[in-house]
């Protein structure tokens, strides 16, 4: 069986081991519901808590870490019939819409009106507004504007037994006036309550925007230079790429690509040039071609992953977190430990998500084709993080698949598991997901 990103069997979720399974002859079954209103989205919470049952909220099912995985027992409720925009409001810069509609659509309609959201996944185009909410998404932009949880003023959620509600605030520019109760269904993946619809931020689209990529001897000078621009708010955007990841670009060394937008064509030259003598501070120098190949490459994952499945090969991509005092140890015993699995053919390594306090990395595994391989290039890549004392994840969530690293998600998961026991005492939110291992903490 061929693999496709773009038509992708309904209804499998983009966790990169069910392909594996699917090649081996496993099949999802799940009932399917599709509400198409909100209303007749909170009905089916509120049936499937009274009657005993479960179901499990689907958005666009790209999730990458089975978060969303069909199982027999539960329903499915595909939420892609929530795909409304309710209301823009171009004063007070804000967009009312349905959880279902995908995040590229609404961005669309938005750029035609002269606006944005600010929120760019790769995954912008599969993808919806509740499931980027529901994983805690993060965009290529998350330097300048922001990650999923700064855009998030409100929620409409249906909970078990309460109905619908409302999270967070409308009238307050800030999205919250008291207990951030919000925040508990921002990352909550399914288990704590399914959103039906959420006013987001909007931004004018700005008016200049210029892109400029530098190449460092090593990653670390790249690094020391990306930290700077962070602290400092230069750049929307900023990427560091591994030597490992530059032919990519046709490149060498590390890279560190940036974007700059700004109201006027002064403030640009001005942060351009800083960001020019930064780079040269950290002995980097200005290369052409390089972002333009990978801009124009950036969403296309569906061929490379043709090609691997093509020659007996598979890929997953670990995302992971650290302050800046452990990024570069992080990134480097990742490549290491990785590239020693038996089974892996390469590792490529980019971080793509910079604060001033410190970054994401993302690993890019090319293995062969075999369960074994995969569970220990997981495992492995747990036990690094652990011993470094690292963030197991940063945008790409939890699912089943980051089971055996729970344990580092700490006090959160407990206090998580404790606001599943009281928000959804019957178990009908996604028991497979996130949630699964609250019991036996709770027992432990
Ligand atoms: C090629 C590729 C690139 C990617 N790039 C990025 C990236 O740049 N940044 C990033 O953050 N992620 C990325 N991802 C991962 C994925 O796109 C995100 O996790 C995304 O946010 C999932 O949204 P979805 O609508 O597809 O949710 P789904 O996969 O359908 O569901 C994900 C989880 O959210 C829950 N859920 C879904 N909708 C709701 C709802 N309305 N209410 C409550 N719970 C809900 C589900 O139960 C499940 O637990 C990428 C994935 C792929 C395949």
């Amino acid at each position: 069986m061929e693999p496709s990103f773009t038509n992708w069997p309904r209804p499998l979720d983009m966790w990169p081991l069910e392909m594996m399974l699917v090649e081996r002859g496993w099949r999802p079954r799940a009932k399917v519901l599709r509400p198409l209103t909100r209303m007749a989205a909170a009905r089916i919470v509120d049936a499937a808590s009274r009657l005993g049952a479960c179901i499990t909220p689907r958005g666009g099912g790209s999730n990458v870490v089975g978060a969303s995985l069909p199982v027999p027992c539960c329903a499915l409720l595909d939420l892609t019939g929530l795909g409304k925009i309710l209301e823009f409001n171009d004063e007070d810069l804000y967009i009312h819409v349905e959880a279902g509609a995908r995040v590229w659509s609404v961005e669309e309609w938005l750029n035609k009106r002269g606006y944005t959201l600010g929120y760019h996944p790769q995954s912008i185009r599969l993808a919806t507004i509740g499931g980027s909410i529901a994983m805690l998404g993060s965009g290529s932009l998350a330097p300048g504007l922001g990650n999923i949880e700064d855009i998030v003023l409100w929620l409409d959620v249906a909970i078990p037994r309460l109905g619908l509600v409302r999270l967070g605030s409308h009238t307050s520019p800030r999205g919250w006036t008291g207990p951030g109760v919000k925040h508990l269904l921002i990352g909550s993946e399914g288990g704590l309550g399914v959103i039906v619809s959420a006013g987001l931020r909007v931004r004018p689209l700005p008016r200049h925007i210029e892109a400029r990529a530098y190449a460092f001897p090593g990653f670390s000078q790249a690094m020391a230079a990306a930290r700077e621009a962070a602290i400092w708010g230069v750049a929307r955007m900023l990427r560091i790429i591994d030597p490992s990841e530059s032919p990519l670009y046709g490149a060498e060394g590390a890279l560190l690509l940036a974007e700059v937008e700004t109201p006027g064509e002064g403030l640009l030259a001005s942060r351009l040039g800083y960001l020019d003598s930064l780079a040269s501070r950290f002995g980097g120098e200005k290369v052409e071609g390089v972002y333009e190949r990978w801009s124009s490459s950036r969403y296309g994952y569906d061929s490379y992953l043709r090609e691997l499945w093509g020659i007996g090969l598979w890929v997953d991509t670990i995302d992971t977190a650290a302050p800046w005092s452990r990024v570069a140890r992080l990134n480097e015993e990742l490549k290491r430990s990785l590239s020693s699995v038996p089974g892996v053919a390469m590792v490529m390594s980019h971080s793509g998500h910079i604060y001033p306090n410190g970054a994401s990395l993302y690993h890019t595994i090319v293995m062969e084709r075999r369960l074994d391989t995969y569970w220990r290039v997981w495992h492995t890549a747990a036990e690094v993080v652990r011993g470094i004392g690292a963030s197991f994840t940063h945008q790409h969530g939890w699912g089943l698949l980051r089971k055996h690293g729970i344990d580092m998600l700490g006090d959160n998961y407990r206090v998580y598991c404790m606001v599943k026991e009281a928000l959804d005492p019957g178990w009908a939110l996604n028991p497979r997901g996130l949630p699964s291992r609250c019991r036996r903490i709770g027992e432990g």
